[in-house]
């Protein structure tokens, strides 16, 4: 399979083997190692300006980078807990005492008291049919990934549902509007997301989410790596790349 090329996650190459997929497209083949790319040995992420068509890929091009590296960061803590654990069980039996209790896994659907969602990564779509398509495909590319939960926000659906699927998400597929109501509210944080990707940045614009990206871009300024994905560079995405991004972005074509 020629995804394994392009050092990803064993579970995400099964993932899209799943879906038959065989070999990425030229999109994916550009965008994925560029994405991936210096974050994999020393945690910098470059930002990402790609020129793309509905068709052509984009979604999983953007998809597996930012859930490849939630997955190896989900390995790490896993691992840190683990040899953390080891320890403590050490230092117990030197002090002749019973191991202590291994730390239970949290069940979000048993959770008693309502917490923010704070997601890791944040995907921004300008309609609710391209959202719900983008999350559909992301959970089909983390069925093999234990423990990394996908959430959709969008406008138009009831809010008590939404919100009960947004806790413990990793990552959140979202229109602009919605997303802000539930920031507004509380009911979602903004400032853990490391990866925030703008996908059809022209359509965003021409439905006027300017000012909401604006917005959205202060909320996470803390992010390690912002993605724009766009059918055009007209001038008016390259501001809104110089806005969003560190240098405008990388190009990718
Ligand atoms: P998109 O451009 O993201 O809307 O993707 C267009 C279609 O291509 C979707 O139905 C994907 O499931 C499919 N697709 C994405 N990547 C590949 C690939 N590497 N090989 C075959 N099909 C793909």
């Amino acid at each position: 399979n020629g995804f394994v090329q392009l050092g990803l996650a064993p579970e995400l190459v099964q993932a899209v083997a799943d879906l038959g997929y065989t070999q990425p497209t030229a999109v994916q083949d550009k965008a994925i190692p560029l994405a991936m790319g210096a974050g994999a040995e020393d945690g910098r992420f470059i930002d990402l300006m790609v020129s793309s068509q509905t068709g052509s890929g984009k979604t999983a091009a953007f998809l597996l980078p930012v859930l490849h590296t939630l997955l190896r960061q989900q390995a790490e803590a896993e691992a840190a807990q683990r040899a953390e654990y080891e320890r403590a069980a050490l230092e117990a039996a030197a002090r002749g005492e019973a191991a202590p209790k291994r730390p239970k896994r949290k069940n979000p659907m048993q959770a008693r008291n309502f917490k923010a969602a704070v997601p890791g990564a944040l995907v921004l779509c300008p309609t609710r049919e391209l959202a719900q398509q983008v999350a559909h495909d992301a959970i089909d590319l983390v069925k093999h990934c234990k423990g990394l939960r996908i959430a959709n926000v969008v406008g138009g659906m009831p809010y008590q549902m939404q919100i009960a699927k947004l806790q413990n998400a990793n990552l959140v597929v979202a229109t602009p509007g919605r997303l802000l109501d539930l920031q507004r509210s509380q009911q979602i944080k903004l400032d853990q997301v490391q990866f925030l990707v703008v996908d059809e940045a022209d359509r965003m614009l021409d439905l006027g989410f300017s000012d909401d990206l604006a917005e959205i871009n202060e909320l996470t300024a803390q992010r390690k790596q912002t993605m724009m994905f766009s059918a055009t560079f007209a001038p008016r995405i390259q501001q809104l790349a110089m806005r969003v991004m560190h240098d405008g972005g990388a190009s990718v074509k």
